[in-house]
């Protein structure tokens, strides 16, 4: 029997908007009647690992790095600020903003995008910035301002004049960021650590587990832990088992881990993430369909499309 399927929005368009649903439970762009799903979604915005790879070969599954929106009942979770922060930044609009950051880790490829989120520039902006990797003498904001200032980007203190409360915690930390939002978190297995996410809201949770490496044969207790039950889960899938003992200590995974995790801990979508680089679109196309073989239901996550539980 088929897993249930999260509910894909390809083009992304809010859910509760300006969607119909069609047979076999997807639901397509360009109608009504108004969904009532829209209470609990994740939007991609960034779906590659790495570095950014724009051109014409990954129009179609996107070129940026990490970045995902959550809303919860209105409230916008953001997760990881690599390149993909940009357009999430843009489709925002004007104005200030309250929001929570959740930071997997400090990696090249999950912040580069800070300097684009144009609300940090707004005094009115409430941002509380989350990261659970590090330990002492490092916090996030110590990290942060060795990379946000002169000579390596023009935004200075002066430009950057949000109010941002820093929140370090520890991997393995229960965090409620709002009421009737519940952050569960685990240590991943990454160079120089990473911290993977179970957001619950209303009783469905979307897991967020990126840049983790696992052992053949030994699956991640960590990890199943967190993502036990969950709806969705969106995963490391940078490589192919095929290909694994080649970049074994790189801090990645494949989507056949991905697959074997969430049978085991009775996940209903996965979601594969965190896309090398190198794969163009018709690749992505050939690999999204040995998932859906491995496990029907399952999602390759694009830029612009939103899933909701
Ligand atoms: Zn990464
Ligand atoms: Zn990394």
């Amino acid at each position: 029997m088929a897993p249930p399927r999260a509910t894909v929005y390809p083009r992304g368009e809010p859910p509760g908007e300006r969607e119909s649903r069609s047979p076999g439970g997807r639901l397509e762009a360009g109608g009504r009647p108004v969904s009532r799903r829209g209470d609990f979604f994740v939007r991609f915005w960034g779906v590659r690992g790495s570095v950014p790879c724009p051109g014409p070969g990954t129009v179609r599954y996107g070129g940026n790095t990490s970045c995902l929106e959550i809303r919860c009942g209105g409230r916008l979770l953001i997760m990881d600020a690599g390149t993909g922060l940009r357009g999430l930044s843009g489709s925002l609009g004007p104005g200030p903003l309250d929001a929570d950051l959740f930071m997997t880790h400090t990696h090249l490829d999950h912040v580069c995008g800070w300097p684009y989120l144009e609300a940090l520039t707004d005094p009115g902006t409430a941002l509380a910035a989350w990261s659970g990797h590090l330990e002492p003498p490092h916090t996030l904001e110590g990290v942060l301002r060795r990379f946000l200032k002169d000579p390596v980007t023009p935004a200075t203190e002066e430009t950057v004049r949000a109010r941002i409360a820093w929140k370090d915690f520890a991997a393995g930390d229960v965090l409620v960021p709002r009421e009737g939002v519940t952050v569960r978190t685990a240590m991943l297995r990454h160079p120089n650590g990473a911290c993977g996410y179970r957001v619950e809201h209303g009783g469905k949770a979307i897991c967020y587990i990126t840049d983790t490496e696992h052992v053949a044969g030994e699956p991640d207790r960590n990890v199943l832990g967190l993502i036990e039950g969950a709806d969705i889960v969106i995963y490391d899938a940078t490589y192919t088992d095929e290909e694994f003992p080649r970049f074994v200590s790189w801090g990645h995974s494949t989507w056949q881990e991905g697959v074997r995790l969430c049978d085991a801990a009775g996940v209903k979508t996965f979601v594969a993430f965190h896309h090398e680089p190198g794969r163009d679109d018709d690749r992505m196309d050939a690999l999204a369909a040995e998932i859906e073989a491995a496990r029907p239901g399952s999602v390759v996550a694009r830029e612009g499309m939103a899933l909701a539980p």
